[in-house]
């Protein structure tokens, strides 16, 4: 099994369905299936990195387009009064899919600490 065999590499291959919002030829952005917010989609490269941990110097241009790609996608979902962007990594992060991703979560006042 490869990285790129998570769901979300089946979504970027267009092999399962996904509510896409943008797309570029470094990134993609869908809504999540199971949104915890009015607003909650997540962010992805479409380069297969498991998670933030296993990132290198090599990926530093592709992290900055993420992060940029996730403030555009917040403003074409219209969060003006803010949101917030959550990375999960690894177990003890709560991560449940093994394919970086950038949660943006939107649209309710949100709470800290988070759970
Ligand atoms: P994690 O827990 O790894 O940070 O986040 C994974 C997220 O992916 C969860 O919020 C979950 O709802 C979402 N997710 C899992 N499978 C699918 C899917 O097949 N389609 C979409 N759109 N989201 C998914």
């Amino acid at each position: 099994m490869t990285a790129q065999d998570t769901i979300f590499g089946k979504i970027i291959r267009k092999e399962i369905p996904a509510d896409i919002v943008y797309e570029d030829d470094l990134a993609l952005a869908f809504k999540d299936v199971s949104p915890q917010a009015p607003v909650h989609i997540l962010v992805i490269p479409k380069k297969p990195i498991p998670k933030l941990a296993d990132a290198s110097s090599e990926d530093k241009a592709l992290m900055g387009h993420l992060l940029l790609t996730a403030k555009k996608v917040a403003e074409e979902a219209g969060l003006t009064n803010g949101y917030r962007t959550v990375i999960n990594t690894g177990s003890d992060g709560g991560q449940t899919v093994y394919h970086l991703h950038i949660h943006i979560l939107g649209g309710r006042q949100m709470k800290w600490p988070p759970g």
